[in-house]
């Protein structure tokens, strides 16, 4: 794990949510499609894995890691899609997926007719804490992905998964924490707890919420000799995440300067 090798892609990659690069092998081209509770992502890399676009829109039609609005994950998904094809001048044909991990075929099959539906093949599916490892690059530890409403936890021995789970909390749940203190609605708190000049005021009155989210990890790493937890999610991004968690586990534990976008690079690196 080289902490700043994944900063340095995960910077790309938010460049690329406002600058579009220059492409010379337009039918090179892949698209990763994260499918999230809380945001729908588009990453675009060039035949070199370099990332040339992505756009992202904060959208609620999955729950738990299930598709709730298919019409609308589509409609988002293709409009996304457009608008990448519009600042690369290209057509983009080819997407890896992600689900959650333990996902029924079934629900697996709704993901890709959503990305299907919106016009591109998809050549890749894989679980999420993997996509997330593939810019990680660990051998050995346990995986964290907390997002909007899922955390995933896969633990890796030797570059292999060993053990997986999922659990239906994430940062949902703290915007809801936070509403109820602030008695304002959930989008309202949900601006207030990304927004970095609130983080400090945030975390003071979420605490008790993460280090519920760091006791389930703790259960869930029992009986393994996991010496490393990796953190990455939009929720971790939250100051303190991996202190709390590492009390919490007893278990060293990182985090990417950025944990936002690990895991849509991921899955576009699969592709
Ligand atoms: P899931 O993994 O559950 O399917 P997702 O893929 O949409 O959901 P992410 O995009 O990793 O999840 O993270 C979304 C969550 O991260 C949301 O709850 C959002 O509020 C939170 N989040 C994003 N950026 C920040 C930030 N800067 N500070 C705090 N929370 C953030």
């Amino acid at each position: 794990f080289n902490p700043e090798r994944v900063s340095k892609l995960i910077q790309k990659v938010e460049n690329s949510l406002t600058h579009t690069a220059q492409v010379t092998d337009a039918d090179k081209l892949v698209v990763g499609v994260d499918l999230g509770t809380a945001y729908i992502v588009l990453v675009v890399l060039d035949h070199h894995g370099e990332p040339v676009a992505t756009e992202m829109q904060f959208a609620q039609v999955l729950k738990d890691g299930l598709v709730v609005d298919y019409i609308g994950a589509l409609n988002i998904v293709r409009q996304l899609k457009e608008k990448l094809e519009t600042r690369l001048q290209v057509s983009l044909e080819k997407a890896a997926i992600a689900m959650p991990s333990n996902t029924p075929e079934s629900v697996c099959k709704t993901h890709r007719y959503v990305v299907e539906g919106a016009g591109m093949e998809v050549v890749n599916m894989l679980d999420e804490p993997t996509a997330a490892n593939r810019v990680l690059g660990i051998r050995n530890g346990a995986v964290v992905d907390i997002g909007g409403g899922t955390t995933g936890l896969s633990i890796f021995k030797d570059g292999e998964v060993i053990y997986t789970a999922d659990e239906a909390t994430g940062g949902t749940h703290l915007s809801l924490v936070l509403a109820g203190h602030y008695k304002t609605s959930f989008e309202e708190a949900e601006e207030q707890k990304k927004d970095s000049a609130n983080h400090r005021d945030v975390v003071a009155i979420v605490r008790p919420v993460i280090e519920k989210m760091g006791s389930i990890v703790h259960q869930h790493i029992q009986g393994f000799d996991v010496k490393d937890i990796y953190l990455v999610g939009g929720t971790t991004c939250l100051p303190e995440f991996e202190q709390i968690v590492e009390k919490q586990t007893g278990v060293t534990t990182w985090k990417p300067e950025n944990p936002f976008l690990v895991t849509p690079l991921g899955i576009a690196i699969s592709a």
